[in-house]
């Protein structure tokens, strides 16, 4: 049975959340479930039209609470990401979500064949891109009393799987960066930090690593973001450096 959580409307209000890869799929649909609740919702992907496109169903239902920062994780300089940093300093007093969702697929091959191109581009959107967003971010989610960073990972990030290559690799670096850093901020900060896996989910990316399979066997978005809102909730505040799945997943006391 799927997780279920009922939020009260209100509960993400006066909290700004980041969300990474939100032109489209699970990100999509997170920064539009956040707004919902109430938060200001940064948008973070490499493509300025869709990121528009996003914008405007936000801005429509509820005005004036996002804003866009076009940014290709493939191409960014450690200077982009401080520019960013600056940019919400002078507008937000702090952060109070991060979620690292953008991510790159790449090819399914063997290592022995896999392509050198594709290595290093999953390296840098979905390794090195994360670990410097975080590191300029710091400074103002620890500014927040109570911050949430939750990486994304998949099940092949915690065990591998056979020609998921690169895209296998960077997720378990994820796992580490994630549980390196829970164990650096847990006394002295705010932030709660963890990794989800949201499983099987019916976006442009599933369909790239299965194309032989019907879309709809898989669930939507929108039927994962009750787990989503969980760890952003209050009630979610003690759960720390954990590897946590969408399948399955049940509130923790
Ligand atoms: P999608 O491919 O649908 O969306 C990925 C997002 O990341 C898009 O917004 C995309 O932008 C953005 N992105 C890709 N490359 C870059 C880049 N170079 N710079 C900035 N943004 C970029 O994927 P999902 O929604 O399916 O995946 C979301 C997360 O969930 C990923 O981390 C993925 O690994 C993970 N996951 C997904 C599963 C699934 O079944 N869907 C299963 C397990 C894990 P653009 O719109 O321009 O393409």
């Amino acid at each position: 049975m799927s997780f279920n959580y009922s939020a009260d409307k209100n509960m993400l209000l006066n909290k700004t959340i980041l969300i990474t890869g939100a032109s489209d799929g699970i990100g999509k649909v997170c920064a539009k479930t956040f707004a919902n609740y109430g938060a200001t919702v940064v948008l973070l992907g490499r493509d300025q039209n869709k990121l528009e496109q996003v914008y405007d169903e936000i801005e429509k239902l509820q005005p004036g609470k996002v804003i866009i920062h076009p940014l290709d994780f493939k191409t960014a300089a450690i200077n982009d990401f401080q520019t960013l940093a600056a940019s919400l300093n002078e507008q937000f007093n702090s952060l109070d979500g991060l979620i690292h969702n953008a991510a790159l697929l790449g090819a399914r091959s063997p290592i022995e064949f896999y392509p050198d191109q594709d290595w290093s581009d999953l390296m840098q959107v979905n390794v090195n891109a994360v670990f410097r967003l975080t590191q300029v971010l710091l400074p103002a989610l620890g500014k927040s009393s109570d911050a949430r960073i939750i990486f994304t990972s998949s099940s092949v990030g915690r065990v591998g799987r056979a020609f998921w290559g690169a895209y296998a690799v960077s997720k378990f670096a994820i796992e580490g960066l994630m549980q390196t850093l829970a164990e650096e901020v847990e006394n002295t900060t705010g932030i709660r930090v963890n990794s989800l896996n949201p499983g099987g989910t019916r976006t442009n990316m599933r369909r790239d690593a299965y194309p032989a399979e019907n879309p709809e066997t898989q669930p939507s978005a929108e039927s994962i973001m009750p787990v989503y809102l969980y760890l952003m909730s209050p009630e979610a505040r003690t759960i720390h450096g954990q590897a946590l799945n969408v399948r399955g997943f049940k509130a923790q006391a």
